[in-house]
């Protein structure tokens, strides 16, 4: 196996979206896209006060792409367009496919509002090949129990298998295109090795702590862009934290990218804002 090297790094810079505020270390001035990985937004950590603020992202639509949601920690609401409504609670993930569109809004619970405590998310953004981007917009709710867990480096490492395949399990996720999501979380001196094909485009975000790979240390809130030339990540961990490793295909499409809608051409962008300004993504009061 040949390791990959750190070829970019990214800082997350924190940013007001609505209420919330998030940090997006993709897309940044150094690093535009990674296809598929179009957008990654890490809300918090933050630590609310019991019958605290209800801040909540107002409807809004998207289309072409798979918004998937990876709640680390807290309770999340979430409700659309098409009559759907789920709650995601820590550990779950939640894939969405916004496929031809759909119209939602998004934010902690009515009960995690009441009860307090820490809350934490990743949101990133999946692109789909041009085939399936006018696909009927779905959900995977994918709850933490059905996500198999393998224990590392006598346990300090934690990798939770969303999506792919890590140590012969695999993730309880479907993909339209080939994609591994590893949640992990450890402990400081652990040390693994993640196989990769060559030819995947591969991240790795760093909520909390600090990790080495390929002599690189990457700390929290940075994202860690690695070659197509390798195949192997090895990570070493120096403190205590959690991450996610992503990995995909890179699709070899036109991306055209307007705020929630992310197309091939400018034309299905102007094409998407019509389709939701005369409400055929649907409709949402709040
Ligand atoms: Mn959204």
């Amino acid at each position: 196996m040949k390791p990959k090297q750190v070829t970019n790094k990214t800082y997350g810079q924190q940013l007001k979206m609505g209420p919330l505020k998030v940090r997006q270390p993709l897309p940044a001035a150094a690093l535009e896209q990674v296809s598929p990985f179009i957008l990654l937004h890490h809300a918090g950590p933050t630590i609310h006060e019991p019958n605290g603020t209800k801040e909540r992202l107002s409807p809004h639509p998207h289309r072409g792409f798979e918004p998937v949601t990876f709640l680390f920690s807290g309770k999340l609401h979430h409700k659309d367009s098409a009559g759907h409504e789920g709650f995601l609670e820590s550990g779950d993930v939640q894939w969405m496919t916004a496929g031809s569109g759909i119209i939602h809004s998004e934010g902690p619970s009515e009960a995690f509002s009441k009860e307090g405590g820490t809350f934490e998310l990743i949101q990133l953004w999946v692109n789909l090949p041009r085939e399936y981007k006018m696909t009927a917009p779905k959900y995977q709710d994918i709850k933490s129990h059905t996500i198999h867990v393998v224990h590392k480096a006598d346990g300090k490492l934690q990798v939770r298998v969303v999506a792919g395949t890590y140590d012969d399990q695999k993730g309880p996720a479907s993909t339209f295109t080939p994609i591994t999501a590893l949640m992990l979380y450890f402990e400081a001196g652990a040390e693994a090795t993640f196989s990769i094909p060559h030819s995947y485009n591969s991240l790795l975000y760093v909520l909390e702590g600090d990790v080495e790979a390929a002599g690189t240390i990457i700390s929290k809130y940075n994202l860690a862009q690695f070659d197509t030339a390798g195949d192997a990540i090895t990570l070493k961990t120096f403190s205590k934290g959690h991450a996610l490793l992503l990995a995909g295909a890179p699709i070899q499409e036109p991306v055209v990218s307007y705020g929630p809608f992310v197309m091939n051409y400018p034309g299905e962008i102007k094409q998407a804002i019509l389709d939701y300004e005369t409400g055929k993504m649907g409709i949402l009061e709040s």
